[in-house]
């Protein structure tokens, strides 16, 4: 049994050692009368992480998925239209959860590899003059991919036909590491979970509400159980749970937040950014092509890897985890044996992706297709040493 292996899948990621030691604390009790003083900071802090001000930041224990969950069952209503569209792995997933909330769900058909397709998004609602849409989702980073989409375009299109519809947004593979703005998009649901950009185990579904959400949710009639924002809030506001939270969990977010903030999220998107493009450099050495159709729309928390017809990606998945206890990450659904991706949001450095992709040559080679070892690593490290200049100072 391995103990360590060299994690670089888009979740879950490298987790620091100082949010490790946060999270082992002696166990505690949540209705404790000081409770409240690790809880109310941490929604604050979370806030500013998603830029809210006037937005809450509800946690649920659960992963990116209950908040989908949570944001279909909270704000709408069986049988309520839903404008999407599908152009990946984790928008086909919440199309399908969409459905089993008895919803209509409109689809707009979009390319792998393409972001979401905002000029169809912008035709439906100007069409739907009537406003039967109630929500909009779309996916901010496709993690199957390697896609982000453009959400303040989305908002703008919205806009521009006033429509009245809920934007619920997929910010799982985003938020904590790409840039998110809920305020200023205009996000009404705002969808994450702890192991992606918040570096943590997972376990906690961290949720983005704005206020026209939460009152969407005081009239929609969908069944919502457990994830009932009505519910949290009532003690929430207080720093506390109507159920027992993860407690140590709360620690390791808590902990988490401060180091992005301490980092600062302009300076985080920036080294995301930087070190997305030193793994692009080395795929473009290496003569392979990303399954993101165009530099616009690269994600710069996962890269996702064609590889040459006749090949399958699994045999790279499996002789990486094998022979150098390296996990990259699978191809999913439509692009299962195409695709292999590395992860690289949250805690990453130059060092570690270097290391990543000197591996991932080996790999290569190793199942066939003939890259020549170094090429990646010697494009990565010149974009990395030509680039660290320009790199903000940290906060
Ligand atoms: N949405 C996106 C974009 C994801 O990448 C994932 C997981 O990888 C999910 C949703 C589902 O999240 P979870 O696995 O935490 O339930």
């Amino acid at each position: 049994m391995l103990v360590t292996t060299h994690l670089f899948t888009p979740g879950p990621t490298h987790m620091p050692e100082a949010v490790r030691r946060a999270i082992d604390v002696p166990l505690q009790d949540h209705r404790a009368p000081d409770f409240h003083k690790l809880v109310l900071p941490l929604q604050e802090d979370l806030k500013k992480i998603f830029r809210t001000e006037s937005g809450e930041i509800l946690l649920f224990a659960g992963s990116g998925t209950s908040g989908w969950d949570a944001s279909l069952a909270n704000c709408l209503s069986p049988g309520d239209k839903v404008l999407t569209a599908s152009y990946g792995h984790f928008s086909d997933l919440w199309i399908a959860m969409c459905k089993q909330h008895k919803l209509e769900v409109e689809v707009i058909e979009g390319a792998w590899g393409e972001a979401a397709p905002i000029a169809e998004y912008a035709k439906r609602l100007a069409a739907d003059t009537n406003h039967e849409i109630k929500a909009v989702l779309v996916c901010h980073n496709e993690t199957a991919t390697g896609v982000t989409s453009d959400v303040a375009a989305l908002r703008a299109a919205m806009d521009k036909v006033n429509h009245s519809a809920l934007l619920m947004v997929d910010g799982v593979s985003s938020i904590g590491a790409l840039e998110f703005r809920m305020d200023d998009w205009g996000v009404d649901l705002a969808v994450c979970g702890s192991q992606k950009g918040f570096m943590m185990p997972t376990g906690l579904c961290i949720l983005g509400v704005s206020q026209k959400a939460l009152k969407a949710s005081e009239v929609a009639e969908n069944p919502r159980g457990f994830f009932d924002f009505k519910g949290l809030l009532n003690q929430y506001k207080g720093g506390y749970f109507p159920y027992t939270p993860a407690t140590t969990l709360l620690h390791g977010l808590a902990q988490s937040c401060l180091m992005i903030l301490e980092e600062g999220l302009d300076n985080v998107h920036a080294r995301q950014f930087r070190l997305a493009e030193g793994v692009r450099r080395a795929v473009q050495a290496w003569g392979l092509e990303l399954c993101s159709r165009r530099p616009e729309v690269h994600s710069d928390t996962v890269t996702a890897i064609l590889v040459p017809e006749g090949f399958d990606s699994n045999d790279v998945l499996k002789t990486a985890y094998n022979d150098y206890n390296l996990s990259l990450a699978a191809g999913l659904s439509k692009v299962a044996g195409k695709v292999f991706r590395i992860g690289h949001m949250g805690a990453v450095d130059e060092l570690m992706l270097l290391g990543a992709l000197a591996t991932t040559e080996m790999v290569l080679n190793d199942v066939g297709i003939n890259v020549t070892l170094g090429s990646g690593v010697v494009a990565a490290q010149k974009y990395y040493r030509e680039s660290k200049q320009a790199e903000p100072q940290k906060a």
